[in-house]
């Protein structure tokens, strides 16, 4: 770690979240360069860290942005994204959110349901235009990931089987206000190996012939994201073999390739700085209290998510610890025995590879403020967002006070 964590803490406070941007730019860039020669998109997935300075950043590198709620359009768009670049998935959009994706003009809806798909048709004939759309596909291939993340199975609730999509596309192609344009799958997140990915780009590859031979012509084949990163010792994907294996895939088809990486870019550029409040020793553990919490930080608590944490600047002979915040609940953790030295007040813990579902995932729970955003270009540090104070957390009640 070159970063100076303590100036950075007495500055902006703690807990506090510090981004990396040269790495954002590194991360993007290798993606992009291993699919030179091809025509392709990649779409970040706004969703793992939706910082307007992320996204900016992003963009002016010529990302475009995956979408799932109008919210995140707005904020790609804000941020400079060009808005071809821009496509809108989710599997419950509400019909202001379509109406107004289709009034922007982005590159397309990726449709998740026959239901859907007729909401869309209809709000595009109000307003009397064509939509341009994708479909969901949902290969029925297991990601051997997380279960919470993982989405290419039947019983999961994102995309339509092949045949509903086949039917799907066909209704679209004959209607008079739905233009389908591209074909979408998203098998989970944290992938590590490539294999699933091949079946799956095979399997919607496939499809894709078969639409082409009833003159249905996918344009832009989106393989989703989800590359895995290593948050402790994992073996995952290197950029190239990714990349490789999706343009195997689709040699014979004359598509532009998109992808929609969100934690690949963003989850190691990020680390989570927090305090040390006290050490408190029960009969059979050892507990490091600190002044973050799962409001700020929830992986650990919601997928058994693991994290690297560090003590900052501090040597010693190090115990087993578990590093908990002051939120009650005992999901409240960020690591259990976890090998630390001595602790002191104010001593400052660092927890890795926070950058991807870390701040975009925090809450006000146990009405705790949300921490304040810091990114290091070149060295050099700049406040992204400041710090929540009670009376942001509290207006919009205050004026209904009963
Ligand atoms: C969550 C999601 C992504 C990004 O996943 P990562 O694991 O962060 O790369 C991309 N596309 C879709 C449709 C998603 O739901």
């Amino acid at each position: 770690m070159s970063m100076n964590f303590k100036e950075l803490a007495d500055k902006y406070g703690t807990p506090l979240y510090v981004y990396d941007f040269n790495h954002l730019s590194d991360r993007y860039n290798s993606l992009k360069k291993a699919f030179e020669g091809q025509k392709s998109i990649i779409s970040y997935a706004v969703k793992s860290n939706s910082n307007l300075s992320v996204i900016n950043h992003l963009a002016s590198l010529g990302a475009g942005a995956d979408c799932v709620s109008i919210g995140e359009v707005r904020r790609a768009l804000k941020s400079g994204v060009d808005k071809y670049k821009i496509i809108f998935s989710g599997v419950g959009k509400r019909d202001d959110e379509i109406r107004e994706a289709l009034e922007l003009g982005i590159l397309f809806i990726n449709l998740e349901s026959e239901a859907e798909m007729k909401r869309v048709e209809l709000i595009a004939m109000e307003l009397d235009i064509m939509a341009r759309i994708s479909v969901r596909v949902n290969p029925n291939i297991d990601a051997k990931t997380h279960p919470y993340i993982s989405t290419g199975l039947h019983e999961s609730k994102f995309g339509v089987e092949i045949d509903m999509a086949k039917r799907m596309y066909i209704y679209a192609k004959n209607s008079k206000n739905l233009n389908p344009i591209g074909i979408h799958f998203h098998i989970g997140s944290q992938l590590t190996k490539l294999e699933p990915i091949r079946e799956a780009c095979d399997i919607v590859a496939s499809l894709v012939k078969s639409l082409s031979a009833i003159k249905i012509d996918i344009k832009f084949f989106d393989i989703g994201g989800g590359i895995g990163v290593r948050y402790d010792d994992e073996i995952t994907i290197t950029p190239q073999e990714y990349a490789d294996t999706i343009i195997e895939s689709t040699k014979k088809l004359d598509v532009t390739l998109m992808c929609e990486p969100g934690r690949f870019i963003t989850a190691n550029s990020g680390y989570f700085v927090t305090k040390v409040l006290y050490e408190k020793q029960n009969p059979t553990t050892r507990f490091v209290i600190v002044d973050g919490a799962m409001n700020d930080l929830i992986r650990p608590s919601l997928y058994s998510a693991y994290h690297k944490i560090e003590a900052y600047d501090k040597e010693g002979e190090t115990s087993k610890a578990n590093i908990v915040g002051p939120v009650c609940e005992s999901g409240d953790f960020f690591g259990k025995a976890v090998e630390l030295p001595k602790l002191d007040h104010n001593d400052l813990l660092i927890i890795h590879s926070t950058g991807a579902y870390g701040f975009t995932m925090a809450s006000n729970y146990n009405t705790r403020n949300r921490s304040a955003e810091v990114a290091i270009i070149d060295g050099k540090d700049r406040l992204i967002r400041e710090r929540e104070s009670f009376e942001t957390q509290i207006a919009l009640e205050e004026k209904y006070l009963i």
